[in-house]
């Protein structure tokens, strides 16, 4: 065994199992997904570590946890077409990729929008994913209805555009609050009703566009 698969078993045994993650799909996708290839060079050794990592442009891939967590909020059984909002270096995406039927995933910073795709060909999990460059906080209305839609950046609200995008019945996971922590909230539209719980605390960088905040 390699010892980044060591890293990646102990990931989902400690990281994710021991704190609660349940939904086995997720944990195979995670175990299975090589997360070194989503990292910066100088931090592959520590690809699978209890924390953000840096990706440039004062951008982080976000802990595994949080990524599991929000995976597995979701709930996805397969058929699911799934919009992800903040690509980031693709990880998230990868996962839901795994997860779902087809991911459409939006980043506002080109570079970004380049490294992902990188990282998701050279992965081998490009297939069903596609990664667009635009503002997410204003969804991504070309390939709307999403059943399941997942915000990857806080927001001080719900934006309305992605409520409108999401299908009925749809799952929509987004982190609501300040600019230093949020709730992340699980919102469900169901024969036309929404309803809303908070899943965990948490800590993300802005969703910077016009429904999210404006200025960075
Ligand atoms: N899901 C990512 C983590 C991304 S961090 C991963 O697994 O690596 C959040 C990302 O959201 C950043 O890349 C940031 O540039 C992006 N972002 C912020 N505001 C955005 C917006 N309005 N639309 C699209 N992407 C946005």
């Amino acid at each position: 065994m390699s010892t980044l698969h060591e890293a990646a078993v102990e990931m989902v045994e400690k990281q994710l199992r021991r704190r609660g993650i349940r939904d086995q799909r997720v944990l195979n996708a995670m175990l299975i997904i090589a997360r070194e290839e989503f990292v910066a060079t100088q931090d592959r050794d520590n690809a699978y570590a209890d924390a953000p990592l840096p990706i440039g442009y004062g951008q982080t891939i976000t802990q595994p946890y949080m990524t599991a967590l929000m995976a597995e909020s979701l709930a996805l059984q397969g058929p699911e077409k799934v919009l992800d909002v903040g690509t980031g270096s693709g990880y998230h995406a990868a996962v839901l990729g795994a997860l779902a039927r087809q991911v459409v995933s939006i980043e506002r910073i080109p570079e970004l929008v380049e490294q992902a795709r990188a990282n998701l060909a050279r992965a081998g999990l490009d297939t069903n994913i596609i990664v667009v460059c635009g503002d997410g906080s204003l969804g991504y209305p070309p390939e709307s209805p999403y059943d399941a839609i997942s915000v990857a950046a806080a927001s001080p609200w719900t934006p309305p555009a992605l409520l409108v995008q999401l299908r009925d019945p749809g799952t929509l996971v987004i982190p609501v609050g300040g600019r230093d922590d949020q709730d992340l909230r699980v919102v469900r539209k169901e024969n036309g009703k929404i309803t809303t719980r908070v899943a965990s605390g948490c800590r993300f960088v802005p969703l910077v566009g016009r429904e999210g905040w404006t200025d960075e």
